[in-house]
């Protein structure tokens, strides 16, 4: 893509390695969209053919993003985003089935939605049990077990950390849920693009998915709602998205979504591949050349994208801000928590001190990245965390790990 060749140090390119944050929209799914902010614009609810012509390609959207995780269509609800899906699924839920329990368990692995959601619910009435991680950011299923009572009502745990890029044992949570009436919602968000997902197969009641984290555009997702799961809707209105949903649906977004899903369909098995060998030429570098360098998350159950580093002596802002100089942008860590001062979450959770957790860099692979951009990432990185290291007083070459 062209914007892609802005990227690479001293030549004034610049190197994306933030897919996690934000990613472009492809190409061909803005052609698939631009028909539907001119000549198809009309509403789906109009009973005129120009309205039977979109409500057809809403539906078909429909199909197409069912088929990407193995569902029905009408268990599709199309919102605004993945932060819209976290709350229907969450407060929907929780609302609706209060007289069956109050108790919702979540992991330390989740979104800040889902950690914020979870705050909400206790101060409306409910309790929340947060589920530890491991070492490498797993929640181990038998601790899972071990919070589930007779009031339990609701399980949200994601399908891979948005941060350190850890896969949650997502089937095993299914099945220890299954046949129980405890309702189990993924945030599947960060592993959609890189990891099939199938409701069907890992017994997902509630699954919250995003547009952009598959190239379509923002201002778009969808909540898969298995048949007979009852939720109350949190927009009251004209009753769309079987009145789970009010509101005019965003067709140019939502026929953008839903060719994003069948382009991934199509792509993802090669392009999983394509990635996992540039991260793990990024991870393996960075570790032979920086001294006292760490992977954080796991070293192998790890989605095929992401790479998060723990520099000994080295605040991670400052290393994102002089890799900036060298035209490479990074993050710290999750981008909607970055305006917090806090170390993050997760990698507390994993058991890191706080100025361990404060030493990471997050670098995010996608679509567009090129092995040239990993090269460029491997000359600054080395560069960056030495000239970092020789200007703090506290690092010492032989400083405890
Ligand atoms: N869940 C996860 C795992 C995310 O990474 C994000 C941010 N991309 C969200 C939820 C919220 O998505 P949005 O900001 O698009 O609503």
């Amino acid at each position: 893509m062209e914007d892609s060749a802005r990227s690479s140090h001293g030549t004034g390119r610049l190197v994306y390695l933030d897919y996690q944050a934000a990613k472009p929209v492809d190409p061909r799914v803005v052609e698939a969209m631009l028909p539907y902010f001119t000549e198809r614009f009309a509403n789906p609810a109009s009973l005129h053919t120009m309205g039977d012509e979109a409500a057809e390609a809403l539906e078909r959207a429909r199909r197409s993003i069912a088929a990407f995780v193995n569902a029905r269509p009408e268990e599709i609800i199309f919102t605004s985003g993945a932060t819209e899906s976290n709350n229907l699924a969450l407060i929907g839920y929780a609302l609706r089935n209060r007289k069956k329990g109050n108790h919702i368990v979540i992991s330390e692995m989740e979104h800040i939605s889902i950690h914020n959601l979870a705050k909400y619910l206790e101060k409306n009435g409910f309790e929340v049990s947060r589920v530890p991680l491991d070492l490498f950011g797993r929640v181990d299923p038998g601790k899972l077990r071990s919070r589930i009572r007779d009031d339990t009502i609701l399980v949200s745990i994601g399908v891979a950390s948005n941060e350190i890029g850890t896969l949650q044992p997502i089937r095993e949570i299914g099945e220890i849920l299954q046949g129980k009436g405890i309702a189990f919602h993924t945030d599947a968000v960060a592993a959609e693009g890189l990891l099939p997902l199938d409701v069907e197969r890992n017994h997902i009641d509630l699954m919250s998915l995003s547009s952009n984290d598959i190239y379509g555009p923002r201002g778009v997702g969808a909540l898969y709602v298995r048949k007979g799961i009852p939720l109350t809707p949190l927009m009251i209105g004209g009753g769309q998205e079987n009145g789970l949903r009010s509101g005019t649906e965003n067709l140019a977004g939502i026929v953008g979504m839903a060719r994003a899903a069948e382009l991934m369909t199509e792509e993802m098995e090669s392009e999983v591949l394509r990635l996992r060998a540039l991260r793990d030429r990024l991870i393996e570098g960075v570790l032979q050349t920086v001294p006292k360098s760490f992977l954080n998350g796991h070293p192998t159950e790890r989605l095929a994208s992401n790479v998060h580093f723990r520099f000994t002596g080295i605040e991670g802002e400052s290393l994102v801000l002089l890799l900036r100089d060298e035209g490479i942008q990074a993050a710290t860590g999750s981008a909607c928590s970055s305006k917090t001062l806090e170390p993050s979450r997760t990698l507390i959770a994993c058991g890191l001190l706080h100025e361990e957790a404060h030493g990471s860099l997050e670098l995010t692979l996608g679509r567009f990245t090129t092995p040239e951009d990993v090269d460029a990432a491997l000359e600054a990185i080395p560069r960056a965390v030495q000239r970092l290291r020789r200007l703090s007083p506290l690092y010492k070459e032989e400083a405890p790990v």
